[in-house]
């Protein structure tokens, strides 16, 4: 843990193996830390923001610029650390790495985000005026899937603006938390500014209920995302908690059908299929289906399955053994609940291998109730359904209760039109896999992808992590 500046060992006797997910190999152990713990690094981070919240906004920037390139410099060890612990591929590690630094690069310009605003003449010698303040302790609470860009969504801006922060990475990926931490601290962070407790529910369950935390930070999965956002509420504080998925890519008859295929299965295989942004279902609208279904499977079976460390890999395993034997369990349901099993990646379940690697999967005539459609599987998992009409295909996105993104292939105006204008779904993408947007835009799911009012990143970012003040003044 970092508490205070000071790298310190847990004293609780509970702790959880860190497996190279590739290999089986135990690289780490995380301590579950407890309540007490947890509280010790609430108390400094408040003790830290007496200070740090006073620090001139353009000295604050000069530290994210410093921090910014220790992690230019230092891309390849964390693409590494990233691979070592989640198992997606080098590349992909690579490109996370980059999502991350484009956050720092965010909070950076900090000195214009907060600007505030002014009315000189609100009366006859009135006027009025805005400001932007910290609101103090963060807790951060991030998932498995992106050890790097998800953290970095969080405390560099909460950071940059004046806050300082608990973070709590997922006891799943622990490791690149404290590296991340390391740096900050060489690019000058103060001690007590940034602070890591590695846990599980215990420590959230602390950060949710501490009186000296203000606001909750949350991204997982969605059951604890609603439990989350619920009792951080209802302990007074500001939340923004973001939930699971299930995306939906419709392709029309119009597409460029190499173009969406090369598109949806990076969307669906890459990272193992475990992104929040991942291609879940594709909607084949018309006459296309047969072809499509053809071309995927062809371009999937000829996917590299291995230690993402391996050049050439492109599919890594997942997180973990039971997350596998859950993912096999759905393929089962899938076809007991009669979708047409057109590519079946248990095989490499059982290829023989030590790490935890499932093939890519991909279903035909999945429907609308089926659980395979229903529930954010979080593997290399993909279903096809097919629709007669884009209306049909939209609705049958709007229908899931997830929200995050969805994607049209095709390149008819009029089309791409009803698609912006009737999707119920926060992240849109025309003729792109993964519409993730970039650190200056906010990461804004709907319904069950995201419970709050300010997403994450972009000015949202912003005023999730700032209060303001309005001050009147006659002179
Ligand atoms: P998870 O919900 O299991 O864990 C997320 C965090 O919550 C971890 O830090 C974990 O320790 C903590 N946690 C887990 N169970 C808890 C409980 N019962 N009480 C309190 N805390 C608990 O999620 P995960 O498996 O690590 O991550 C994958 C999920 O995250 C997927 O559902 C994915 O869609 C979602 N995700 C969403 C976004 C987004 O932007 N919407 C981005 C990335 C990941």
């Amino acid at each position: 843990m970092l508490l205070g500046g000071q790298w310190t060992v847990s004293a609780s006797e509970l702790s959880d193996p860190v497996p190279n997910p590739a290999t089986g190999e135990v690289v780490a152990r995380v301590p579950l830390s407890t309540k007490d713990e947890l509280d010790q690094a609430v108390r400094a981070a408040s003790k830290a923001f007496k200070e740090w919240s006073k620090v001139a906004v353009p000295k604050r920037a000069r530290i994210l610029f410093k921090y910014q390139q220790l992690l230019v410099d230092r891309w390849d060890e964390l693409a590494k650390l990233i691979t070592l612990e989640n198992g997606k591929s080098y590349a992909e590690a690579y490109g996370e790495v980059q999502r991350g630094i484009e956050c720092v690069e965010f909070a950076a310009g900090v000195p214009t985000l907060m600007m505030g605003n002014h009315l000189p003449d609100i009366a006859t010698n009135i006027e009025s005026a805005m400001y932007h303040y910290p609101i103090g302790v963060v807790g951060c609470i991030t998932p498995f899937n992106f050890p790097m860009m998800v953290p970095c969504w969080m405390f560099p801006l909460a950071v940059a603006c004046g806050n300082t922060v608990v973070l709590k990475p997922s006891e799943r990926t622990p490791l690149l938390a404290n590296r991340l931490a390391e740096l900050f601290g060489e690019a000058g962070l103060p001690d007590g500014v940034l602070n890591i407790v590695h846990g599980a529910h215990d420590v959230v369950n602390g950060l949710l209920e501490h009186p000296a935390v203000a606001a909750i930070s949350f991204v997982g999965s969605q059951p604890v995302a609603e439990y989350v956002y619920r009792t951080a509420a209802a302990h007074g504080k500001r939340v923004q908690a973001l939930g699971g998925a299930k995306n939906h890519s419709i392709v029309m008859p119009d597409a460029d059908m190499e173009l969406a295929v090369k598109e949806i299965i990076g969307a669906a295989f890459g990272s193992a299929g475990e992104r929040c942004m991942a291609c879940a279902v594709v909607v084949a609208v018309g006459s296309i289906a047969d072809e499509l279904v053809e071309k995927l499977a062809e371009a999937a079976r000829n996917l590299t399955v291995g230690d993402g460390r391996d050049k050439g890999t492109f599919l890594g395993p997942v997180i973990r053994e039971a997350h596998k034997k859950r993912t096999v369990q759905y393929i089962e349901e899938g076809v007991r609940e009669g979708a047409t099993l057109v590519l079946d990646g248990r095989a490499h379940a059982a290829g023989g291998q030590s790490g935890y690697f499932l093939g890519p999967t991909i279903f035909d005539h999945a429907r609308k109730g089926m659980t395979i459609w229903n529930d954010e599987i979080f593997a290399p998992v993909l279903q096809v359904v097919r629709a007669v009409t884009l209306e049909e295909a939209i609705e049958l996105a709007n229908a899931s209760d997830f929200a995050n993104g969805g994607c049209i292939y095709t390149y008819d105006a009029r089309s791409i039109r009803q698609f912006r204008e009737t999707m119920d779904a926060g992240m849109l993408g025309v003729n792109v896999g993964v519409p993730a947007p970039m650190a200056f835009f906010p990461f804004s799911g709907y319904k069950k992808s995201f419970y709050g009012d300010l997403h994450a990143n972009g000015k949202d970012g912003v005023a999730f992590y700032t209060r303001k003040k309005m001050v009147v003044a006659r002179y």
